[in-house]
């Protein structure tokens, strides 16, 4: 069974989200709200126990309580939030979990508005939160609970910010007023079904169309940096189609770019070409900048900088020096494997910077893996002679009987490489997401040939 809890603030459209999933996935749906509503009538252990906290003051003409009353406390008083909350995390978490458990689905949805709060997202395989601008949010309270833009403001300033629910959930979609819901839930179903949310090193962020990944462990230094993966069906051209789609991908870049609070005049995308150069980045930026031709990495210590890099099944590294504050956007291909252009990257923070590669971050992005990475015996060969001397080369190489070739495993040779250069294990996070295996979210070339579009990746000191 799958456990997919839905959260967000207020008027931010969850339900309306839960609600049309639970007909396109044909799923079992646990409103949180409706079980507190049961567990809140009159007799109810719920119910005598807010008596207890609240007093008799709390209860309607009828014996029922007064809802709205009680919201106008918890809104604004803190303690008395919590009070509530805590008497609510005891006995409706465990009923949802009881229900929750006993669903003869395949899929059941929680929808709660304190889902992680309460500590129901422990029960969850996936955590959706749905998040939109103030402004909506307002509007739709205001219309819902028939209440003033004031008291919608104070209830909104009560709930948790949106970092709070970037940080605890796989998937987070952006639900402003003229957002099509009907589009964001067909992606949503897409990428329940592609698996990646089980990753918990990653969290998506998804408007509509525009999807992106972002690594939770660069996340931690959301003070310094910002950056992201793209996901279909955005796509960023290769060098040959780049005039072509000149456009698509410019706007493409800019809606990337305003997602994540940055200025897309701002971007910085050499021609790549498979090489190990690695070049610094200062003054000179923009798309195809003539400065940059043979260029696969990209280094600065400059703040609004967007390196930019594309991929379609080449390995994404990301790196970032905690101490130093520089940044690294590295294109390692399988060429680029064999001419070990991670440590190039990491020698250049060390020659340019000198940066301590003990305090450099590396984040290892969606890549093809050994699952797909098939050669022959030339290829094979290429990599057997640069890397024999890596202790587990007999599991990086690997010959298959039934398919009479080779499946290399270039994710472990660039952890190997990054270490040779003295980044610690522990600060090098793998996404273990395959491009090939997920093409349906990802541009794979292996599975889409000439025809496959771009990802990329970006990385930015702000
Ligand atoms: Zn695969």
């Amino acid at each position: 069974m799958l456990i997919i809890g839905v959260t967000g603030n207020s008027g931010s459209g969850k339900t309306s989200i839960s609600k049309l999933l639970e007909k396109k996935l044909n799923v079992d749906i646990i409103d949180a709200d409706k079980v507190v509503k049961e567990m809140s009538m009159p007799g109810a252990i719920y119910f005598k126990e807010i008596v207890k906290k609240f007093g008799k003051d709390i209860l309607l003409e009828n014996g029922e309580l007064n809802k709205q009353k009680l919201a106008g406390i918890i809104f604004t008083n803190n303690e008395k939030r919590e009070a509530l909350n805590s008497l609510t995390f005891k006995y409706v978490v465990e009923e949802i979990t009881k229900r929750a458990k006993l669903s003869k689905n395949e899929i059941v949805i929680i929808d709660a508005p304190l889902l992680i709060e309460s500590g129901l997202n422990q029960i969850c395989d996936i955590v959706i939160s749905v998040l939109a601008n103030e402004k909506t949010k307002i509007k739709r309270i205001c219309t819902r609970d028939s209440i003033d833009e004031d008291t919608a403001r104070k209830r909104i300033n009560a709930q948790p910010k949106n970092d709070f629910y970037i940080e605890n959930s796989n998937l987070v979609v952006i639900n402003n007023d003229n957002c099509n819901l009907e589009k964001q839930v067909i992606n949503i179903k897409e990428i329940i079904e592609s698996q990646i949310l089980k990753n918990k090193e990653t969290v998506i962020i998804q408007k509509e169309d525009l999807k992106i990944l972002q690594f939770k462990r660069l996340l931690d230094y959301k003070e310094y940096i910002t950056h992201a993966f793209t996901l279909k069906p955005l796509d960023f051209g290769s060098n040959n189609t780049y005039t072509k789609k000149k456009e698509e991908i410019d706007n493409n870049y800019k809606l990337v770019c305003e997602l994540l609070n940055l200025d897309s005049k701002n971007i910085i995308r050499p021609y790549q070409t498979h090489t190990n150069n690695v070049k610094e980045v200062n003054d000179e930026i923009g798309v195809f900048n003539e400065s940059f031709i043979n260029i696969d990495g990209l280094v600065t210590n400059e703040r609004n900088r967007i390196l930019s890099l594309t991929f379609a099944d080449c390995t994404p590294l990301y790196l970032f020096d905690k101490n130093k504050k520089v940044i690294g956007n590295i294109h390692s291909g399988w060429q680029g494997t064999v001419k070990k252009i991670a440590k190039r990257g990491v020698k250049f923070m060390k020659e340019t910077y000198n940066s301590n590669p003990k305090d450099i971050i590396c984040v290892i992005g969606p890549t093809i893996r050994k699952c797909h990475f098939e050669v022959q015996k030339d290829v094979k060969d290429i990599f057997y002679n640069t890397f024999s001397y890596m202790e587990k080369i007999n599991e990086i190489i690997e010959y298959n009987k039934k398919t009479k070739s080779y499946f290399i495993d270039t994710v472990e040779i660039n952890k190997n490489l990054l270490i040779e250069e003295g980044i610690l294990e522990k600060n090098i996070v793998d996404s273990k997401v395959c491009t090939f295996c997920n093409s349906d979210i990802f541009h794979s070339y292996r599975k889409e040939g000439e025809e496959a579009g771009r990802n990329t990746a970006l990385i930015s000191l702000i």
